[in-house]
């Protein structure tokens, strides 16, 4: 079962995330570009994205494996 949502960007409706710490929100529609927003920041206007909430959960720990794999790829200086 799902926890109580943080009411934070990384569960609201409104946001699309972008890397593993920031992402934009789309609250407004139409802007010619959508302003920044870190993961962790709020505001009054948050909605509960319900299960897309652990796709993106999955997509950070994604992101966040292939980065640490390429840094030891090239910490060894071994090319796979
Ligand atoms: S700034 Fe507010 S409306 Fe926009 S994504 Fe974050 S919580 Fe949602």
């Amino acid at each position: 079962m799902r926890p109580v949502p943080k009411k934070i960007c990384l569960d609201c409706r409104n946001f699309s995330l972008q890397t593993v710490a920031t992402g934009v929100c789309k609250v407004v529609k139409g802007l010619p570009a959508y302003p920044v927003k870190a993961t962790e920041d709020s505001c009054a206007r948050w909605l509960d994205c319900g299960q897309q909430y652990y796709i993106r959960i999955g997509w950070i720990k994604a992101r966040l494996a292939q980065e640490q794999d390429a840094q030891i790829t090239t910490g060894t200086g071994i090319i796979t």
